[in-house]
């Protein structure tokens, strides 16, 4: 996939990504990211080596500082590591299939995939697949078959959107693959896709409907989420 996408993750979520402070499905939108941005996996190593050499000073300087709390978080780190290279060994080319076409996966991704994915078809030719990767957040793929369009909603908390192949848009703007799309509860989007669209996307809660009869649906969409999210824990 050669990619030169527009919209990346900001400064702030690459450092909570090196500290180890992002839910599972969020670290794993970040890591499917670098993997498919160069710009970004560049500014990665940067920060890391900022990190790694301020915090060596700063354990040198003063002894009583303490940082278990921090080195727990880094040890936990490797886990996302440690799926690549399984993924790497077991599977070298991740693949999702849909109607006639088919996608390769960033290597993070594909693990998640191999574990089976049970398509769900929405209404307005919106399909989606969940991932159980994350007791925080709820991770799912999204199909936008060509022509589709999701209803009018925004978000109760934040939604990351990373878009792996084709294209959408929406009131802000035309996304592309290896775009990283954050959107926060207070904005209302609606996104269509021409050529169609496969992404994958990490809720922090369930969507509300803000427009006519979907909005019925938003007590059994948090009933679905809370459950969902029970059983994942
Ligand atoms: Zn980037």
């Amino acid at each position: 996939m050669s990619t030169n996408p527009r919209c990346h993750p900001t400064t702030d979520i690459m450092n909570e990504y090196i500290q180890g402070n992002l839910s599972t499905g969020w670290s794993v939108a970040v890591s499917a990211h670098l993997e498919l941005c160069q710009s970004c996996k560049h500014k990665f190593s940067e920060l890391e080596l900022n990190f790694v050499s301020s915090w060596m000073q700063d354990s040198s300087g003063n002894g009583t500082q303490d940082f278990s709390h921090l080195i727990a978080n880094i040890v936990d780190q490797p886990q996302l590591d440690s799926i690549d290279s399984a993924v790497l060994r077991q599977s070298p080319i991740g693949e999702i299939h849909m109607l006639d076409h088919s996608f390769t996966l960033p290597p993070i991704l594909a693990k998640a995939a191999n574990e089976g994915l049970v398509w769900k078809k929405l209404a307005g030719g919106i399909n989606q697949a969940k991932l159980d990767i994350d007791t925080e957040t709820q991770c799912e793929f999204i199909y936008m078959s060509p022509g589709s369009q999701t209803p009018m909603h925004k978000h109760q908390g934040n939604e990351i959107t990373l878009v792996l192949d084709g294209s959408f848009s929406d009131e802000a703007g035309i996304y592309e693959a290896a775009d990283f799309i954050v959107r926060s509860g207070k904005e209302e989007h609606q996104p269509v896709s021409e050529e169609g669209c496969l992404c994958f996307a990490v809720l922090d809660s369930p969507l509300t409907f803000t427009r006519g009869l979907a909005r019925l649906f938003n007590p059994i969409n948090r009933y679905r989420f809370r459950k969902t999210i029970a059983q994942q824990s």
